[in-house]
């Protein structure tokens, strides 16, 4: 299969995603995140508010990922804030962690969006940034974020996140269409949850427990297969080539395979899809520029 991840003049995306896991690091838990100690001076930030976790993403003047840290939150639910002091709490703990590590103060920050949400939410999601002590001038729509990285001329990107399967068509280098709908990593944990009759938190943990995933993909293969009857339905008609999935959702394996199959088009997931859109809302950030 040709490959579909083309590299943007200047950068290489799968260093760049492997840059980015290794610095991007889970909640410290009460542990004082080890300084970097590094010189850096311009910085650009990305702030990803997602429906399943809070991303934070520091890059260096360079574009290169240098620290950020990620959290389970429950404070957004596609795109919309419904927990507004919860997401602003979080954010001010997480930027405080990430600036003891690189030892500088995070005054600004971009944000992403998710299409089709209101103008309206989409400025609540910046002025959880402010409150969290960032300013927040560069807003862009995820799927045009997760562009940035990977750099598509054609083809589709799905963004499958906590709550939502997010579709972009791309057609020379833009965005052409964009449709989003409720199905995500969420709704493994319900259908899990309910198998196993367990918690929707202690599905959460099982799901990304490698040693199990074997055991849970029969039971969640019919959600994945919706995933891909939502995709199929929107790109009908158009000649698309491939697919390439990001969002955390994506790290369940074999997700590839099931939606290859219901879609009939080549489905690549890159390494490390996880912070694909966090990146690019990064990049996104002028004020390092
Ligand atoms: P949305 O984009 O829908 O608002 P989000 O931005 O929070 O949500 P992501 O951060 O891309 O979404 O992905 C979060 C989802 O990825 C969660 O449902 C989480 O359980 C799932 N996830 C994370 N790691 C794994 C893993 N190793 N295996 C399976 N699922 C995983």
């Amino acid at each position: 299969m040709e490959k579909a991840i083309q590299e943007p003049a200047g950068f290489n995306p799968e260093e760049l995603l492997l840059q980015a896991h290794q610095v991007i690091l889970p909640e410290p838990n009460g542990n004082k995140p080890a300084s970097l100690n590094l010189k850096v001076q311009a910085v650009k930030v990305g702030v990803d508010l997602g429906t399943a976790y809070t991303v934070l993403v520091v890059l260096d003047k360079h574009g290169q990922p240098i620290a950020g840290e990620y959290r389970f939150t429950q404070v957004v639910r596609d795109g919309l804030v419904v927990d507004y002091f919860g997401a602003v709490n979080t954010l001010q703990a997480m930027k405080r962690n990430v600036e003891a590590r690189l030892g500088l103060t995070l005054d600004h920050a971009a944000s992403g969006y998710p299409p089709g949400v209101p103008s309206a939410e989409v400025r609540a999601t910046a002025h959880v940034i402010q409150a969290a002590g960032m300013d927040c001038r560069d807003l862009i729509d995820e799927p045009t974020a997760a562009n940035l990285v990977l750099g598509i001329q054609n083809g589709v990107i799905v963004d499958i996140g906590g709550g939502t399967t997010g579709i972009a068509v791309i057609e020379n280098s833009e965005v052409v269409y964009t449709a989003d709908e409720a199905t995500g990593g969420t709704h493994f944990n319900l259908v899990i949850a309910g198998g196993a009759d367990i918690s929707f938190e202690e599905a959460e943990v099982l799901k990304k427990d490698p040693s199990e995933q074997s055991r849970l993909f029969p039971l969640i293969r019919p959600v994945m297969e919706k995933m891909g009857t939502i995709i199929a339905r929107h790109i009908q008609g158009r000649d698309v080539k491939s697919i390439i999935l990001v969002g955390g959702t994506t790290l369940f394996p074999g997700i590839a395979g099931v939606i290859q199959e219901v879609t009939g088009v080549p489905t690549e997931v890159p390494n490390h899809p996880l912070f694909v859109t966090p990146l690019g809302i990064a990049m996104h950030d002028s004020h390092g520029a």
